[in-house]
């Protein structure tokens, strides 16, 4: 922690202690981005719904090795909430996330209000045919056209050469990448490991919202990968058990209730049987009221 800090506050002082900029209309974000592009610097970009932590910025870390400029948004979504999750409750805090972003070394903050984002009559979605509909997709209808649609917008607005997404979100990741791919963006897609807490539990802005209790509870989700990893490592191939054994240890936990547990192809997310190969295990657990999600690829000796 204490040699991040350092890198953090050496990463300050090459930026030349210069200030961070944030920007909130569509236009002046395209005319800086086409500006940097003319001069030859290469823009690197990740996208965030803000309430920074230590993996947002540990994407910002690494967007800057991938070029000259690096830009954040800061936008929560409202299309890719559904009517009954926490959009309004939503953790905000502006001035926080600023200096964060500073520290790290971000040139610009990105941060529209919502109707610079959805104007009047805003009637053009981006949605994938297959991809969503797994995991995450199955139980937030929508959610992935939203993370599509706003992908894509920003990708516009900020014209990046390279953008750095979260593998913690792998559904996520896998979307932009299919998307980026059909729909031709000129723009590298990097994933970046996820940066979890000391027990293991993934960052997430979410966390915020459990309750002590709770958030002892929210461990289970990591421990329950774990279990799953040893297994694969004595040699277990069989998905089904795999997944029951799991089940049941998030099951002994108070305040958990079970969304999902799958084992899927990690590029098509179809369900495996048997695990052959590097296969994908995704979890969402509702801890509490918090749906929290968590994966890792198994991967079987010799793989
Ligand atoms: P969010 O603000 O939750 O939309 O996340 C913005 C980006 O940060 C996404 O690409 C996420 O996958 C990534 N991210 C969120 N939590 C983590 C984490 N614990 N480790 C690594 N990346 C993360």
């Amino acid at each position: 922690m204490t040699i991040t800090i350092l890198l953090d506050i050496q990463t300050y002082l090459f930026n030349g202690g210069r200030k961070i900029e944030v920007i909130t209309t569509i236009d002046e974000m395209q005319k800086r981005a086409d500006g940097w592009r003319q001069s030859g610097k290469t823009i690197v970009f990740v996208p965030t719904m803000g309430f920074l932590h230590e993996g947002h910025l540990a994407l910002m870390r690494r967007g800057r090795e991938y070029g000259d400029i690096l830009v954040i948004s800061i936008f929560v979504n409202p299309t890719q909430f559904g009517p009954q999750e926490d959009f309004e409750t939503y953790p905000r805090d502006f001035e926080r996330d600023r200096r964060l972003a500073e520290s790290v070394g971000v040139d610009v903050i990105f941060a529209p209000q919502n109707d610079e984002m959805y104007g009047e009559r805003f009637q053009t979605y981006v949605s994938l045919e297959e991809l969503p509909q797994h995991l995450c997709g199955l139980s937030r209808p929508n959610h992935f056209r939203g993370v599509a649609t706003i992908v894509s917008k920003l990708f516009n607005i900020v014209k990046p050469h390279v953008s750095i997404f979260g593998e913690k979100d792998y559904q996520q990741l896998v979307i932009i990448r299919q998307m980026v791919r059909d729909l031709n963006f000129d723009i590298r897609i990097v994933g970046a490991p996820t940066v979890r807490e000391p027990d293991g539990l993934a960052m997430s802005s979410r966390n915020n919202y459990l309750s002590p209790e709770e958030r002892r509870s929210a461990s289970v989700l990591f421990q329950s990968l774990k279990l799953a990893q040893k297994s694969v490592a004595e040699g277990e191939r069989d998905a089904r058990k795999l997944i029951n054994a799991a089940s049941a240890h998030i099951k002994s936990v108070p305040h958990t209730q079970i969304d999902y547990v799958t084992i899927c192809d990690p590029e098509t997310l179809d369900d495996v049987d048997q695990i052959g190969g590097p296969v994908l295990m995704a979890l969402a657990v509702k801890v509490g009221k918090t749906r929290l999600i968590d994966n890792t690829i198994l991967k079987p000796k010799g793989n």
